[in-house]
């Protein structure tokens, strides 16, 4: 058996998406004729509440557009230090809006009013300082295991932010993650930020590409911005339709990629070698510790590459794994297994330590776990 758990990244276009994908009316999208984009565009802005959205080529360009559509350079934006747009974008904010960032630290990755309210007064402001123009948030919250930002903290933000005058960007990567797992819907949430993004290569299974929707004055400036960043693309219907195909469909399913996590989630609860970071998990995302191993993540994740699961290393000793719809139940439970026996061989031999497996579950009480 295999299990790749790196990233719902990894999803392939299944056979029906194919088939809607080459079927699909296109034009040049850089003339604005075509169809399939157009129809992207006006059935996510519609699904989110907003004026208008942009079809963009990964979930980091539409980050870089919002930061670049709603800033000037040296202007400030204050965020959550683990979120993707600090974590991983730092550079590309820096080099494309020119713009500080500003994390906070917190425990959950929730940044509340009082955190940002801190964070402003953490430094001197007056216009001859950089102005503090625009909050990031993320949801769901990819670092901390997919957590849910929770709604009503939300709204209380956006309350904050219209009386500081600051925008505020919601990476909704993962956003549909958040719906089908709380019941709040896309529109509800997006009336929280001035622009939110949507990634169709992740649950969606769509081979590419993501949204980024908010007002039209703020979509026709990070259109401009598209096009200057080498982003403007012709035939992109074909992609389009692959991303309408995962938008229409795939969506409710995602309740399963959840279910996956749960069931993988309670296994590792098994083991101390092994053992998740969090009691629950909100969305598709567990993140365990092998602490115990030894062993640091990326070595521990090199050595279950070689028998056949596939996981990302986190920070330090956390290890990260993603369900999705191309990895099955049976293979989550194998995979369960395979991580928790090797995690407590090698605690066994990097620790000189005895250890003591539990018995093999029956799969009805694996069952019972989901
Ligand atoms: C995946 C992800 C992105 C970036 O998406 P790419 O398409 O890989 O560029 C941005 N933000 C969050 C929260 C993500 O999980």
């Amino acid at each position: 058996m295999k299990a790749d758990l790196r990233s719902d990244t990894i999803t392939k276009p299944r056979p029906e998406m194919l088939d809607f994908m080459v079927q699909a009316p296109v034009g040049d999208d850089c003339y604005g004729d075509d169809p399939t984009v157009n129809e992207l565009q006006q059935e996510c802005a519609s699904m989110f509440g907003k004026e208008a959205a942009l079809f963009t080529c990964s979930g980091t360009m539409s980050n870089q557009l919002a930061l670049k559509a709603h800033t000037q350079p040296g202007d400030e934006i204050i965020l959550e230090k683990n979120y993707h747009i600090n974590f991983f974008e730092s550079g590309p904010s820096a080099h494309l809006a020119q713009i500080v960032l500003n994390p906070v630290h917190t425990e959950d990755g929730v940044l509340t009013p009082a955190l940002i309210e801190d964070a402003i007064n953490a430094k001197p402001r007056s216009p001859i300082y950089s102005n503090p123009r625009l909050i990031c948030l993320e949801n769901t919250i990819a670092y901390y295991g997919g957590k849910i930002f929770p709604f009503a903290v939300l709204g209380a933000i956006r309350t904050f932010a219209l009386k500081k005058d600051m925008k505020v960007h919601m990476d909704g990567a993962r956003i549909l993650n958040a719906c089908v797992a709380t019941g709040i819907s896309p529109e509800e949430y997006a009336k929280c930020a001035d622009t939110v993004s949507l990634c169709f290569a992740k649950g969606l299974g769509a081979p590419f590409g993501s949204i980024l929707m908010g007002d039209e004055e703020t979509i026709n400036r990070a259109k401009m911005f598209r096009k200057w960043y080498g982003g403007g693309l012709h035939q992109a219907g074909f992609m389009a339709a692959g991303a309408l195909y995962g938008l229409r469909n795939a969506w409710p399913r995602l309740q399963d990629d959840h279910a996956k996590s749960r069931l993988l989630n309670n296994l590792l609860k098994q083991s101390e070698f092994s053992f998740p970071v969090s009691e629950n998990v909100d969305t598709n995302i567990v993140i365990f510790d092998i602490k115990k191993t030894s062993l640091s993540a990326p070595e521990f994740v090199h050595h279950m590459e070689t028998r056949g699961v596939c996981l990302f290393p986190w920070l330090g000793s956390q290890v990260r794994a993603v369900t999705h719809q191309d990895v099955s139940y049976p293979e989550i439970e194998w995979a369960a297994k395979e991580i928790m026996l090797e995690a407590a061989k090698l605690a066994h031999k990097n620790n000189q330590i005895v250890y003591s497996f539990p018995a093999p579950r029956e799969s009805t009480i694996i069952r019972a776990a989901i």
